[in-house]
């Protein structure tokens, strides 16, 4: 009865992120390392990433991920790409998969601080932010569109407008995420369009939740190259690793 009365009590005081949303630990002063995680589950910052891609590296004496060393192996079409945290973290995943499928619009601002955090250490001249798209079908089925409220609240931070400019016109199933690169770049191929918004000369921020094997992110930097954007800056909440990307 007393424990019951205690919860009430701290519910009242702290009415969210009671528990920690990986292990599900109630969370008090003493193990709390943020408003959802409790400090053993707190994920760490990607810290050592390509200078390049923003993928994560296993040390710093490296500055590029050996992809974008090789340059022309992998063509990108976007000019950076960023993302404070590993998509391998397994809190990480927890909170994107339930900002994904856990009808869970509200992590979206918490997530996008450190997107924001990490947008502004860059030297990025932004006119306006956009986001990867879903097909009409999917959004309908979820309601929302993970990546368009995470944009919707960067651009709020940054006070930067947020125009949508693409549309996904085919439907791709999200099992498609399993494939491996090359089978993903042709899976997307042809599967995003323009909306009509004028782009032209513009420095874009692409948003989206995860990049994992940049092949999303390439495909939309592509079309909306093709809509004569001049500098496409991407960033993700989280990107995979650099040196074992395969496995993702
Ligand atoms: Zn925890
Ligand atoms: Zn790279």
């Amino acid at each position: 009865m007393l424990d019951k009365l205690k919860k009430i009590m701290t519910r009242l005081v702290f009415p969210d992120g009671l528990c920690c949303i990986l292990c599900g630990k109630e969370m008090f002063n003493n193990n709390r390392a943020d408003k959802y995680y409790c400090r053993n589950c707190m994920p760490k910052r990607n810290v050592h990433y390509c200078r390049l891609c923003g993928v994560g590296l296993p040390t710093t004496t490296q500055n590029f991920c050996n992809n974008c060393l090789n340059i022309g192996k992998e063509d990108l079409n976007f000019d950076y790409a960023r993302a404070p945290y590993l998509y391998h973290d397994e809190g990480v995943r927890k909170i994107i998969h339930t900002l994904k499928y856990g009808d869970a619009q509200y992590l979206a601002e918490y997530m996008a601080e450190p997107m924001v955090d990490v947008i502004k250490e860059q030297d990025w001249q932004i006119d306006a932010v956009t986001y990867v798209p879903l097909h009409w079908r999917k959004k309908q089925k979820r309601g929302y569109n993970q990546s368009e409220c995470l944009a919707k609240h960067i651009s709020r931070s940054l006070n930067i407008p947020m125009i949508s400019t693409l549309k996904k016109t085919v439907y791709t199933k999200t099992s498609a995420t399993k494939l491996g690169r090359e089978e993903r770049r042709k899976l997307l191929e042809g599967t995003f369009a323009l909306t009509g918004e004028n782009i032209r000369g513009m420095n874009i921020l692409l948003v989206d939740d995860v990049m994992t094997s940049k092949a999303t992110a390439n495909e939309c930097s592509k079309i909306l190259k093709e809509g004569k954007a001049r500098h496409i800056f991407v960033i993700t909440y989280a990107t995979s690793r650099g040196d074992s990307e395969q496995t993702y």
